[in-house]
């Protein structure tokens, strides 16, 4: 138990943080940030080049250029510097995608299999970063800090510098796997259904095939085979009744956005060959953990 004087300061400094840490969302959503946004950017940089280092990259100059179109069409409608935005397509047979900090995405060959259309696609792409451009981690991590590490946790975090920073994140179990070994939570992933639908919709792709996706992702499921996306993704019901509920909104928003021109012309490679999906076995392993975690 520390003293009253040292307690009373760290109250102190949280009631600081958490005036200056309440945002609102695109989606008018109220939330709490206590983290430099800054200091996520770097972590999430930092793990994404990690990850590019560890885990097999997708060697086919045709299946990059075909998923990097469709982040492009995207990043060009998504309220940020485009060029702020990192991609990596990682060889990797499970269906999965994810998104860190700092505007960096990474895609699974393996989803390829069940968002088979370059719209499809546009619909992962366009719900990862709207994690991103919501700040979605460090709602996670700051909502984490309150309900384990209370405030003794957030005013450390928040008193002191960088490195004590990290121990804390380290500590909580969220290093630098942060927003991978964490799942989103239910009101993030519906916000990020809701304004990905949106982006795509602003960069014209048919909103309507998001909802293909999701079925494509249940069929897989019910053949026993259920998609790492799906696994990390829950409540599929509720999730197409909300893409439903605003489909008329995009749909307007995407004919506008057709009628003034955008039309992304991204073309799917043909089939990979599955051989090389093999070779990374041990690789796809230990990945599929990581992010399938909770
Ligand atoms: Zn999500």
């Amino acid at each position: 138990m520390k003293a009253t004087g040292s307690r009373g300061a760290a109250t102190m400094i949280l009631s600081l943080s958490l005036m200056a840490a309440c945002a609102t969302t695109d989606t008018g959503r109220r939330q709490l940030k206590l983290l430099p946004s800054s200091e996520l950017q770097a972590m999430g940089n930092q793990a994404f080049a990690e990850m590019k280092t560890k885990q097999p990259i997708e060697e086919d100059p045709r299946t990059n250029a075909y998923v990097q179109c469709i982040a492009t069409a995207l990043a060009r409608q998504v309220s940020r510097d485009p060029s702020a935005w990192q991609l990596a397509v990682f060889d990797e047979p499970s269906a999965n995608a994810f998104a860190l900090p700092g505007g960096n995405i990474g895609v699974h060959t393996g989803i390829l299999d069940v968002a088979r259309t370059p719209d499809q696609l546009a619909a992962v792409v366009g719900h990862e970063m709207a994690h991103v451009t919501q700040e979605h981690a460090n709602e996670r991590v700051s909502q984490a800090f309150l309900a384990q590490g209370g405030l003794a946790a957030a005013s450390a975090a928040m008193g002191k510098g960088g490195r004590d920073r990290e121990i804390v994140l380290a500590a909580l179990g969220l290093g630098a796997q942060i927003g991978i070994l964490m799942p989103f939570g239910r009101t993030q992933e519906t916000e990020a259904d809701v304004l990905g639908l949106e982006y795509m919709a602003r960069a014209g792709f048919d909103p309507r095939q998001a909802l293909d996706l999701w079925r494509n992702m249940e069929e897989m499921a019910e053949g026993g085979q259920v998609p790492e996306f799906l696994s990390t993704h829950p409540s599929h019901q509720r999730r197409i009744q909300t893409l439903e509920a605003h489909m008329d909104s995009a749909l307007a928003t995407y004919k506008k956005a057709r009628a003034a021109g955008n039309i992304p012309n991204c073309e799917r490679a043909p089939e990979r060959i599955g051989a090389r999906s093999q070779n990374a076995a041990p690789f796809s392993r230990h990945a599929s953990e990581r992010v399938g975690t909770r």
